[in-house]
């Protein structure tokens, strides 16, 4: 019998794991720098919380949960995290603290789905949630830091698209109109989009289907989208978010059709793709969602945020190379290696060395190929005379020195 991962899941392996505390690191710095604190949920939650956070007329909630029943609990392993912040923020009356409250969060998702190219089963998520401010301003800071992030990994070919789906009172009447649009040719849409039909109809509008998308282009289809059935409110606040953009200078595209996956969006929404993608090209979605807390049992707090998929980032960020080892001990006297990595590495330096006495040709060439920069030699003679051999491996230069001239001297 041979174990393997399971499907649409992958191991992170040492030669990438460099690669994703780079961005990880990247991203706790400008996070923190515009006051967002992390916060790290279970990575279950009740399945009832995302049947109501996430939404029963999604994909989500509906095809891709993984859910097990734990002595008569129904658990799941959370798909997205915006629900399981919520939850928290409102079992801990975060509300009470001083606003906006500003939270970040990295950590693994599940969903069951067709594994491909920068689509799996266990992915990575990295977002932000904002609380407290129904300006947008919250949505243009939001929006603002989702694109510094990709543009410092190094991002090309980024693209905005951004769209105001208006509120749950004035969203009525435009569904209704969208529903007219669609009826005549229902039956040719996916069978995804007859159930959207009933549920949540705007989602047809965004549904990834190449026949769905082809009834889509018609001029009825155009009419209803460009016709505003927004109410005044949610338009000005569409206005006034193009008005951010614009000061920030973020360049963005307004797509009428996209409604985004999740059903608590209200007025804006907005996904960030890259060219650089094949067709899993969304690196990045959020969204306002105002009615949620209150929703999930908390106080009315408008809230907006987003979310990104960092295996997409990994396939996309510029990282630099690994940092090598600095220091190499060769040595015939296990012990006294053993002692001498200790006391190095407290002064920041990375050291390892061999578990063994082997030959000194044998561990001098295992100090080439864990690509250190330095060999310290410590063999009998040098232990009599108290001084060590540094040995540059990249230039092939050595010299004898002190235990107290060695973070100088690697260092350098
Ligand atoms: P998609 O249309 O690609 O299915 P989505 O609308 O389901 O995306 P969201 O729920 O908004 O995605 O999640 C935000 C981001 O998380 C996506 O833009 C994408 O980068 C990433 N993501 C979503 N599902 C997966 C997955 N199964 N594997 C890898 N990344 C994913
Ligand atoms: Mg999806």
């Amino acid at each position: 019998m041979s174990y393997k991962a399971p499907k649409g899941t992958k191991d992170i392996l040492p030669c990438e794991s460099y690669i994703w505390e780079y961005i990880e690191k990247k991203a706790r710095t400008l996070f923190e720098k515009a006051n967002y604190k992390e916060i790290r949920t279970p990575v279950f939650e009740s399945t009832e919380l995302f049947a109501r956070g996430v939404g029963d007329s999604t994909d989500i909630v509906n095809k891709e949960m993984y859910t097990f029943v734990q002595k008569d609990r129904s658990l799941t392993l959370r798909p997205e995290n915006t629900a399981g912040v919520v939850r928290a923020f409102i079992e801990h009356g975060m509300h009470r603290l001083p606003g906006p409250l500003k939270l970040w969060y990295k950590g693994p998702m599940f969903r069951y789905e067709r594994p491909q190219a920068g689509r799996q089963r266990q992915f990575h998520q990295l977002g932000l949630e904002i609380f407290g401010i129904e300006s947008p301003s919250a949505d243009a800071e939001a929006i603002q830091i989702a694109m510094k992030f990709l543009n410092e990994l190094g991002l090309a070919g980024l693209v905005l698209e951004i769209n105001n789906i208006g509120c749950p009172e004035c969203r009525n009447e435009y569904k209704e109109k969208i529903k007219e649009a669609i009826r005549p040719k229902l039956r040719e849409f996916c069978e995804d989009c007859h159930l959207r039909f009933e549920k949540n109809p705007l989602r047809i509008l965004d549904c990834k289907n190449e026949k769905c998308r082809e009834l889509l282009s018609t001029p009825e289809i155009d009419s209803v989208i460009n016709r505003e059935f927004i109410c005044e409110p949610c338009v000005a606040h569409f206005e006034e978010l193009k008005e951010y953009l614009k000061l920030l200078e973020i360049d963005y595209v307004i797509n009428k059709k996209l409604v985004r996956g999740l059903d608590y969006y209200n007025r804006t929404v907005f996904e960030i793709t890259s060219t650089n993608l094949g067709s899993q090209n969304a690196v990045c979605g959020g969204g306002r969602y105002d009615p949620l807390v209150e929703t999930l049992g908390g106080p009315q707090t408008p809230a907006v945020g987003w979310a990104m998929g960092m295996e997409r980032l990994f396939s996309l960020c510029k990282a630099p190379g690994q940092k090598p080892l600095d220091v190499f001990i060769v040595s015939d006297d296990t012990k006294e290696a053993l002692k001498l990595a200790s006391e190095i590495r407290e002064h920041g330096i990375s050291v390892d060395f061999d578990f063994s006495a082997r030959k000194f040709a044998k561990q001098m060439e295992k100090a080439s190929k864990t690509g250190a920069r330095f060999a310290l030699i410590l063999r009998e003679e040098e232990l009599k005379t108290g001084e060590l051999t540094l040995k540059n491996l990249a230039t092939g230069n050595q010299e004898k020195v002190s235990p107290g001239e060695i973070p100088e001297k690697v260092n350098i």
